[in-house]
This record gives C-alpha cells, structure tokens and sequence, in this order.
C-alpha cells in the first residue's frame, strides 16, 4: 500500500471501527497534520431524532485528545427534513472547512421528490437512502467543493469490515473514490481506502484497548454497534434499549409510522417491535444521561490507574447495515 498521500480523510462516526481507523494510522506513523476526521451529523443542525445526543461532541472531544482536526458536515435538516420531503428537492449540503469556514451548498436545482417514509431495511442505497444522503454524498460534495484537494492525492477512508455481511466482505479495500477527478483539469487525485476490511472485532478491540480509548457510551451499555440510536437495522432488543432511554424521540419516531402509513420494518410496527424486546441490562441512569447529552464530559484517554474495561456490548450481535 502506498501510503504517499497529501490528506487522510477518515469518515469518523465516533463508532468502534472509526476509531480503530484513526489509531491504525497512528500506528502506521502517518503525519497527524495530514489526517482529518469527518464527522456527518445523522440530524443536520436539527434536534436528536435518529441519532445520540452525545456523538457530536464524543467526536471532538476524541480529535481534541488526539490532537486532530475534525470537520463537521450535515445535509440540512438532517434525516427528518429528507424523510418528510414531499414534492420537494432534496435540501443542501453544510460542510466545515479550514479557517472556521461553514459553506453551503445545493439544494437550488434537482428533482422535486417525494418520500414520506422511513428508509427501507434494504442493502440497496436507493431504498436506504439514509446511508447515501447523509453520509455518503455529503462526504463527496464537501470534497468536489474544496479547492484546497486541486492538485492533491487524498484517501478517504472508511471502517467497513467484512465480518459485518457477506456484502460488506465483498468491498475493494482500495479503489478510486466517487470524488476523484484525476484525470480532469482539476487533478483531484482521490482514493478509496478500507484497511479495516479483513479485520476481526478482536482485532478492532486490541487497537482500541491499547490506546486505552474510552469508547462511545452505548458501547458501555450494551450496543454492538455505534450507529444511529434507533437505526432501521436494529432489532427488537436494541430499539427496546433505545425506548428505554429515549422514550420521547421512540414516540415521535412511531407516530410517523402511522402518519406515512408504512413501518420502518417490514413486518412489524416498531411499537410491536419493542413490546417483543429486552433492554440491555447494562443501560444505567448516569451512562443514559451521559449518551443522551449535547455535552460528552468524560475522558477520552482513560488515566494510567484506570483499568480499560472491555464494553458490555462487544462482540454482542451486530444489526447493522448489510
Ligand atoms: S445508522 Fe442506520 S438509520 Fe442511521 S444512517 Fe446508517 S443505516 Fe440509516
């Protein structure tokens, strides 16, 4: 692998595999100014609906012990204005960039649309338009709109690994990025880069374990996964462990099933869902009201007379995106 890049952009959930991601370019040696997290917030600038509270900030908090530069971007509105669309354009991107700059973008042209439902359970990205929407093409427009990646050879990188599902096992580990124009006048060399794809959750643990990383809270609490707090591929365990902590957003997130008159899964309606589940019974009051907070006030590093604790939720069943 030729490691001669200018940037390293890591899509930084503030999950397990993105900091193992981090860490492993640490061990690498590569330079720490060349690295930069990248942050999508689940719910743009608008209150938690999908995601936790505490992600935004549990992801500065991790570059700032670090001593990395983060950027935050979000598609306006978050995952609630795109699901209510209706009849509309899809609305624009906000992206940070260096020197305090917040920059917007799109949301002027495009196909009026309408969806008035939830994502479907579905690998397919264009059913499951949360991944592409706020993720993935807010990731590539806020680099298409960087002058400062002209004339550069940049990765991106992202923590998918194949143990996840069979399709995830089938990702290159390197290829060209969406973004890429290097053949263009722009030369905008950008390249795809997925180190993490045969790794073992072991192995994403040992990493972590050896930088004595405190983890996102819900790991604490019995997650597997660090996604959105009431991701569409949970099951009834873990939507139950999300209505436990936040019966409110699990209210209002029922009451637009009814409203669309089409259920999150397929089979069932999430209150159904919940009524067949067990919360984790690792979910305390103070790591509840810490994982709902706007404000994460733990530790990253644990001190040297801390022991690291292996989270309630590793190696627990991964429901997750295939
Ligand atoms: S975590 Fe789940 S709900 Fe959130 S964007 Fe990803 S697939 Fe969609």
């Amino acid at each position: 692998m030729d490691l001669n890049y200018d940037k390293y952009i890591i899509a930084f959930s503030g999950g397990k595999d993105s900091v193992a991601l981090v860490l492993y370019l640490l061990d690498l040696g590569i330079d720490p100014a060349k690295i930069e997290l990248w942050h999508h917030d689940i719910d743009g600038n608008d209150n938690a609906f999908m995601d936790w509270e505490c992600t935004h900030d549990y992801c500065q908090k991790f570059a700032d012990a670090f001593g990395l530069q983060i950027y935050f971007s979000w598609k306006e509105g978050g995952f609630k204005r795109e699901m209510l669309r209706d009849n509309q354009r899809t609305a624009p991107t906000w992206f940070e960039a260096p020197g305090n700059i917040l920059k917007k973008v799109g949301g002027i042209v495009g196909k009026l649309a309408t969806r008035l439902k939830f994502p479907q359970v579905a690998v397919d990205l264009k059913v499951r338009w949360c991944s592409a929407y706020l993720k993935i093409d807010v990731c590539s427009i806020a680099i298409r709109n960087q002058e400062r990646f002209n004339g550069l050879k940049t990765v991106v990188l992202s923590g998918e690994r194949g143990e996840e599902s069979s399709a995830r096992s089938r990702y290159k580990i390197l290829e060209v990025d969406r973004s890429d124009s290097r053949n263009g006048k722009l030369k905008r060399h950008v390249d795809r880069w997925r180190p993490l794809r045969d790794w073992k959750e072991s192995e994403v643990w040992h990493i972590i374990k050896k930088y004595r990383v405190r983890v996102h809270p819900c790991y604490y609490m019995g997650w597997s996964r660090c996604s959105c707090k009431f991701c569409i591929f949970g099951n009834a365990d873990q939507f139950a462990s999300a209505f436990s902590v936040s019966p409110d957003q699990g209210n209002e997130i029922m009451s637009y099933e009814e409203l669309f008159g089409v259920t999150i899964k397929r089979n069932t309606d999430l209150r159904s869902l919940i009524s067949c589940g067990n919360p984790y019974p690792n979910i305390t009051k103070e790591l509840a009201k810490l994982a709902t907070s706007n404000i994460y006030d733990q530790q990253i590093i644990f001190n040297t007379n801390e022991e690291w604790v292996l989270p309630a939720g590793a190696y627990g069943e991964s429901c997750g995106p295939q």
